[in-house]
């Protein structure tokens, strides 16, 4: 029998956890395949691990679960999750009930049906967000495909079913600064984009604002980029050609008119716009610099206090 490993990361999930576990276990019933649901806590404070371990307790299905030492985030949950799926397929979803399991099935469907693919992809096709983040949004995807060499679909979320040869892929990536969705389009494969609707979250509210979003946003260009060190070059050489014309109209205007007065005004702002503009290529080499020396401490991506329903892993 296929086995099908679901990996689940949940933060603070304690409401979810029961009812999206009765879900899965509804759209997986009589479906022919194995199923194994890898659940990780990443540093639940609420009943998440305590209504897991009620879900383990039961033995209604195969269930791993791997507590984490402290809130590593979703990216790290998903890594860990991957580790622990000896799948022959792999599903990644949400707690939250806001992906229904019964797409997994279809997913599953067609990566039977069709071997040509390795991925199936869900994307989101009517958003209910507002205009502003729909538009920060889309500028992001734009900025990231014209910078990066991966090529990331814009409405494509987490919510995948794949192969095992592309868990072990993903697992070959070890970087701390982990963004999913570059890490898919860079290890390849051939997918296959689906529409979903998400529904409304079943309860809690969703882990994500603005600034969250922005600093994930930054993670992805930085990461799969390197176009921003560019930047710098870019101004340099600009203002060095700008530099050298004002020279040679400088040199011409005392040539012809005589000394010209200086002007405080000008000294000033040219001074603050380089200053600044000096700042800011620091601060994105320095992006690059801290990215490096965090890698460079070769730290694991998360730390498992309690691992239930694995037999065996090589940590
Ligand atoms: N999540 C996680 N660690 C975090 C934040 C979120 O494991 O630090 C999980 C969360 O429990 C959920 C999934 O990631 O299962 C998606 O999170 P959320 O629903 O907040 O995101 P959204 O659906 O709004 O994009
Ligand atoms: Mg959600």
């Amino acid at each position: 029998m296929v086995k099908l490993s679901l990996v689940v990361p949940c933060y603070n999930e304690g409401e979810n956890v029961i009812p999206f576990h009765e879900a899965a276990l509804a759209a997986f019933r009589d479906c022919g395949y194995e199923i194994e649901i890898v659940y990780i806590d990443d540093g639940s404070q609420d009943a998440t691990l305590h209504n897991l371990k009620k879900i383990y307790a039961r033995g209604d299905c195969k269930v791993k679960i791997v507590s984490f030492s402290r809130n590593f985030g979703k990216e790290a949950g998903i890594y860990a999750g991957l580790r622990h799926a000896s799948g022959e397929y792999v599903s990644l979803i949400d707690a939250d009930l806001q992906q229904r399991p019964e797409i997994v099935r279809d997913m599953v469907k067609i990566l039977d049906e069709q071997p040509e693919y390795d991925i199936v992809a869900a994307y989101q096709d009517r958003r209910g967000e507002g205009k502003v983040l729909s538009f920060f949004k889309k500028s992001f995807y734009a900025v990231i495909n014209r910078l990066s060499k991966v090529r990331l679909h814009p409405d494509a979320s987490d919510f995948r079913t794949f192969r095992r040869s592309v868990r072990d892929s993903l697992l070959l990536l070890g970087e701390n600064h982990r963004f999913s969705k570059g890490l898919f389009a860079w290890v390849g494969y051939a997918t296959c984009f689906i529409p979903y609707t998400a529904d409304k979250r079943a309860s809690g509210t969703t882990k994500w604002n603005f600034w969250k979003l922005l600093n994930y946003a930054i993670e992805g260009i930085i990461g799969f980029s390197t176009a921003p060190l560019r930047l710098a070059t870019l101004f340099g050489t600009v203002s060095g050609i700008a530099a050298i014309l004002y020279l040679i109209c400088v040199v011409v205007e005392k040539l012809t008119r005589g000394i010209a007065v200086p002007g405080y005004a000008t000294i000033i702002v040219l001074l603050l716009l380089f200053s600044s503009i000096q700042l800011f290529c620091i601060g994105i080499i320095g992006e690059y610099v801290g990215r490096n020396f965090e890698q460079s401490k070769g730290r694991p991506i998360y730390i498992a206090k309690e691992v239930i329903g694995e037999e065996e892993i090589d940590n």
